[in-house]
This record gives structure tokens, C-alpha cells and sequence, in this order.
């Protein structure tokens, strides 16, 4: 990683993404097929796309002077020479990935095949307006673009996932609720990126960009959940392959089903939704009430990264009671979507998943006594450390561009 790259040649793949004319469609399904399948060989190639020998020889000629492609080994012979195997050059463009959360903005740069080449975070802090994140993020990618020789060209796109409430189709964060300055409403984030690099920018939710980060490491599942238990309790479902799309967010989300019938009121306007019991909001609204001296000395007014570190490294034993009985409400939710959605791997992220003892143990054990056929599904704890929201977001970028 952070290794500085070059590759001489001009990066226009995202020209030829974009070329619909007749004579650029074989070259591309080409390209879509070795993208999508890894190391393959011509036969192959040949075999699944359909296309004819001669039409095929010359797209991989073409695509391997472009650089677009390269041959990265030989295969199996079955008899005579052993075939060339070809895979994408993960260089000839970049991807840049983005998470927005009330706790930190992360910014991630990634080559074509989602290696990630570098990174900066920045922490949320109370006195964080739009403005000051928009600008650190041009910043920052900037300063990757300088780090890494990279023109603005050679970028194939910028994913964002974002807390919502949000308006994906216009690239807008709607609301300020879940950032911590009231200023972050009607925030059009997408246009405003764009006017210092003016390629593709896609603003999803969070939700969506995490399960989707996730899915990454189970391609053998079908039908997968993801449980973020953050400042909101953000959940997004994979079924049959595809992503179940939650437009806007949050209060359309899945985190707003409802577990205790006539329970606490929640912040969308109902009553009992699995969000008031077990987000981080609710978490510390309820320390607020059971130990409010531990809640005055350690938690009330830190950024939520220390608030984070506090909970877990005070021990402080009624908090920890808190915890673990938000822990029951969230199993008893994962149980309720787990069985609408009928997944197969249920992952279950957020700060508290790996850092506070018991918590993780317990959702799933919750979990487990509120569905019919347990043993069908495997649970995760969720790659939170390992950036699952950049990565999806960077994914959002590629399924655009090379989806089918
Ligand atoms: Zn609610």
C-alpha cells in the first residue's frame, strides 16, 4: 500500500466505458467479461461471449495495446503451448470511495480491482460545518492525485455513501439530524464535488454502500444482510444478488421496524422502532438516565469517537448493562429481517461490534432464540475497521460503469 504509481499511457478507459457506438460493443462486453471473471483464457472468452474467433483475437489486441488489459499467466495446456490468461491492468484508472458518518469522513483511493492505495479520515468534530468537509475531501483528493501522479482523467469515478436522510438521484444530504452542526441540511454534495472534478459522482446511502462493501467478501452468498448499529442503526439487503435499494434512508430504513409494540418513542414519530432502543443515540440517551455522573464525566460533550472510547475503556458496570440490553433489542430486530429477507449471512457492524466485550455475543444470541431455522444462518462480525462503507462506495463507481 501508499506505493506511488505510474503508468505511462493515457488513461481514457472511461471513454471507452462510455462508447456506445456499434464497432466499440465487442471490444467492451470483452473488457466486461475478464473484469467480471478474473484470469481467463481467449477460449473462454470465445466460449462465453459468443462472439466470433477473429472478432475476439482482435479486441484483445486492442485492449492489450490500449493497456486497458494484460496478460497475467498461462493456464492449463491441454496439450499444446498453455493459453495466455488475461486479466484488467488495475492501473489504467482509479476510483476514489467515500463514507460520510456523524463520526468521521473517510476518503479512499482504490485501483480498478479495489486494492486500496491510500487513505485519510477525518474526525467529526461538533464545530464541522459541510463546508469544512466538502473542502477536505477536494483536498484530499487532490492530494492523492499528487501523491500518486494521478490526473483527474484517470479517475473513473467518486462513490459516496452517506448517512441519510438523503436524496441519491440528486446527489443531496437532506437533513442535519444525524450530523452533529445543524448546518448539514439540503446539502447538494454531489454537485459541489463536481465542480472541482467534473467526472462521474454517485451519492448513495450508507446502508447501501456498507452491505454492498461487505458482499465483497462473501461472493458465495446470495441473500445477505448488514446491521450498522451507529448514530442512527443503519441495515441494508443483498437478496438473490442485488441490492435491495433504500432510496432516501434512515426513516424509510430498515432500522425503523417496529419491536416493541406501544415502547419508546422514536425520532421518526413512532413508537418502539428497533433505532430507539439500540443506536448509539439511544445507547447514550439511556447512560444519560442510569449513570448520569459516569454519562456528565466522560460522554457529554466529547466528539462521538471519544464518546466511543470512553464507553469502552471506563468498564463502568452500568453502562455495560445498557449495552448488552440494547444488544437484545437489536437481536430481536436482526431476527425479524433476517427472516423477511431470508438471509443467508447476517453481518453485524458498527464501533461497539469489536471493541466492547459481550456485545456481539449477545446480538446474535438474541438473534438465534427469535428465529425458526437458526442453523441455517451464519453470522459476522462486520469489517468496520477495514472500511466496508469506502469500499462499496467505490463499488457504486464500477457497477455504473461495468454493472450488466
Ligand atoms: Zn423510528
Amino acid at each position: 500500500m501508499f506505493e506511488t504509481i505510474r503508468w505511462d499511457g493515457m488513461s481514457m478507459l472511461r471513454q471507452f466505458l462510455q462508447d456506445q457506438s456499434i464497432q466499440n460493443q465487442p471490444t467492451k462486453i470483452i473488457y466486461q467479461y475478464i473484469f467480471q471473471n478474473g484470469l481467463v483464457s481467449r477460449a473462454e472468452i470465445i466460449e462465453k461471449t459468443n462472439l466470433n474467433r477473429g472478432k475476439v483475437a482482435r479486441s484483445l489486441k486492442e485492449l492489450l495495446e490500449k493497456n486497458y488489459i494484460q496478460v497475467e499467466g498461462l493456464g492449463d495446456s491441454e496439450g499444446g503451448r498453455p493459453p495466455a490468461l488475461y486479466q484488467v491492468n488495475p492501473v489504467t484508472s482509479f476510483l476514489i470511495g467515500i463514507q460520510i458518518t456523524r463520526w468521521e469522513t473517510k476518503m479512499v483511493l482504490y485501483d480498478l480491482l479495489l486494492n486500496k492505495i491510500d487513505e485519510k479520515t477525518i474526525i467529526m468534530l461538533p464545530n464541522h460545518s459541510p463546508m469544512f468537509v466538502i473542502d477536505e475531501i477536494k483536498n484530499t483528493i487532490n492530494k492523492f492525485m499528487k501523491s500518486h501522479l494521478i490526473q483527474v482523467e484517470d479517475i473513473l469515478g467518486i462513490g459516496i455513501g452517506a448517512i441519510g436522510p438523503l436524496d441519491s438521484e440528486k446527489g443531496t444530504i437532506l437533513q442535519s439530524e444525524p450530523f452533529l452542526p445543524m448546518s448539514w441540511g439540503q446539502i447538494p454534495v454531489v454537485d459541489q464535488i463536481k465542480e472541482e472534478f467534473p467526472i462521474f459522482v454517485k451519492l448513495d446511502n450508507a446502508a447501501n454502500t456498507i452491505v454492498l462493501g461487505e458482499s465483497k467478501q462473501y461472493p458465495a452468498f446470495q441473500n445477505i444482510l448488514n446491521v450498522t448499529v451507529g448514530w442512527t442503526l443503519g441495515s441494508g439487503a443483498i437478496h438473490n444478488g442485488k441490492l435491495l435499494k433504500i432510496e432516501s434512508g434512515d426513516i424509510a430504513g430498515y432500522g425503523h421496524i417496529v419491536i416493541h409494540m406501544d415502547g419508546k418513542p422514536c425520532y421518526c414519530g413512532k413508537k418502539g422502532c428497533m433505532t430507539a432502543y439500540s443506536s448509539l443515540y439511544a445507547i447514550l440517551e439511556r447512560i444519560k438516565e442510569c449513570s448520569p455522573a459516569f454519562y456528565l464525566e466522560k460522554l457529554k460533550g466529547f466528539s462521538p469517537v471519544d464518546q466511543i472510547s470512553h464507553i469502552v475503556a471506563e468498564h463502568d458496570q452500568m453502562t455495560k448493562e445498557v449495552i448488552l440490553d440494547s444488544a437484545k433489542y437489536i437481536g430481536v430486530g436482526v431476527a425479524n429481517l433476517a427472516t423477511i429477507f431470508h438471509s443467508e449471512i447476517v453481518i453485524v457492524n458498527g464501533p461497539l461490534i469489536s471493541q466492547f466485550p459481550g456485545y456481539y455475543e449477545e446480538i446474535i444470541q438474541q438473534a438465534s432464540l427469535h428465529m425458526n431455522d437458526q442453523g441455517k444462518i451464519q453470522f459476522r462480525q462486520g469489517n468496520f475497521q477495514r472500511d466496508p462503507g469506502t469500499l462499496g462506495a467505490a463499488m457504486l463507481v464500477l457497477d455504473s460503469f461495468l454493472g450488466e
